[in-house]
């Protein structure tokens, strides 16, 4: 169905940063999936483990146990703040997953008037229905409702607002530490701290949303260590699998054991194949040599992105942290996406006027300037 105003480009191969359409033509991709090819296209660690694992089993089911998965959980486990893992398939599921367990926990302990979840305006957590209550964009929900009743909606990086909407009635906070589809907002850090505050002394639970902002992307294993703040329970997706289609809900043991036998499922979740994929991901992302790398080449683009705001005043503002990056325009960014695109240059607008890179996080810092000449060359068309 036509849910999608692709580009036209039809894509038969992928190597590291680049891709080749059917006529042989060579992209540099800074999409990199939507921020799912962390690792970049093809990358033999990975591909190694998961043909391996798809000629040994393939599927039996959470019925039983599986090597990969629970190597792959010790491994987030040991990697984060989190005791216990649940497996699903996609970054929706994972906040479905969460938004659940919030609940549950809060019903369990101070019963069902608890309930309620504090989301963000200009947000993005996903199309199923759970998701998409918590998404604070109407261009998403309009046509849908009504969608589950019990969430509010306060405007990012406002502390008063939050302050002012948790109540006895709360039972988490939900949000992006950078926000993506909403445009490359990242939280103040001292905003985030007096989240955490706040949560804890009201009994609510503190739910990060790292679909796109984990495994690396930050320059962190994940973005709340930069922040130097911890939440309770965190739904993981996109890149955990570099291409593979797997989510997981990871969350501290006193609110995990909220969900028991029966009270939440994923036929699909943690299989062994994407299992496999994604712990040979984890073994090379979460490699402290890896995120530094990942932290210098995020600071020399930072620096080529102000140059090119000095540069060209279509640029109103660059924004970002790590190999996560937008440049929000005072034009339409899509002319923008077309010009790089027919140069050689894979890049995403999102909210109609910000540039999106999401390079992989394998970037040479030459394949960096060879796609910032690009973006360069596209800026120079545009007026202003
Ligand atoms: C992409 C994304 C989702 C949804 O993930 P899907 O795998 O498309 O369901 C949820 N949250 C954030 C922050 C995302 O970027």
């Amino acid at each position: 169905m036509h849910t999608y105003s692709r580009q036209p480009l039809l894509l038969v191969k992928g190597e590291g940063c680049r891709v080749w359409d059917e006529a042989g033509r060579e992209y540099l991709d800074f999409v990199a999936g939507l921020a799912v090819c962390n690792l970049g296209h093809a990358h033999p660690a990975v591909a190694a483990a998961a043909a391996t694992q798809l000629k040994e089993l393939v599927h039996v089911s959470n019925l039983y146990y599986t090597t990969p998965q629970i190597e792959l959980a010790e491994e987030l486990v040991r990697l984060t703040f989190a005791d216990r893992v649940f497996f699903c398939n996609s970054g929706a599921e994972a906040v479905e997953a969460a938004l659940k367990l919030a609940r549950r926990y809060a019903a369990e302990l101070f019963g069902p008037e608890k309930h309620r979840l504090v989301c963000m305006h200009n947000s993005f957590h996903g199309r199923t229905f759970g998701a998409l209550s918590a998404t604070g964009q109407e261009k998403f929900r309009q046509g849908f409702e009504p969608l589950l009743p019990g969430f509010v909606f306060v405007p990012f990086n406002d502390f008063d607002a939050l302050d002012t909407t948790v109540d006895d009635r709360t039972c988490a906070v939900l949000l992006e530490p950078i926000q993506g589809e909403g445009g490359v907002n990242p939280a103040d850090p001292d905003y985030l701290l007096a989240v955490r505050r706040l949560c804890n002394e009201r009994e609510v639970l503190l739910v990060f949303d790292e679909v796109q902002t984990g495994m690396g992307r930050t320059g962190r294993l994940f973005a709340y260590e930069r922040f130097g703040v911890t939440p309770d329970i965190m739904a993981v997706a996109k890149a955990l699998a570099n291409g593979l289609p797997m989510g997981a809900l990871l969350a501290k043991e006193e609110v995990a054991q909220a969900f028991t036998p029966g009270t939440h499922a994923s036929t699909f979740g943690g299989g062994p194949v994407l299992a496999a994929a994604a712990k040979a991901a984890l073994e090379i992302v979460g490699a402290p040599e890896f995120l530094t790398a990942v932290r210098e080449k995020g600071a020399y683009l930072e620096d080529r992105l102000q140059d090119l705001k000095s540069r060209f005043p279509v640029i109103r503002e660059v924004r970002g942290v790590g190999l996560m990056w937008g440049l929000e325009l005072e034009a339409e960014g899509a002319p923008v996406v077309d010009a790089c695109r027919e140069q050689g240059l894979l890049v995403n607008c999102t909210q109609g006027n910000v540039i999106r890179l999401l390079p992989p996080l394998i970037v040479e810092p030459a394949e960096l300037d060879q796609g910032l000449e690009i973006l360069a060359a596209a800026l120079e068309k545009m007026p202003l």
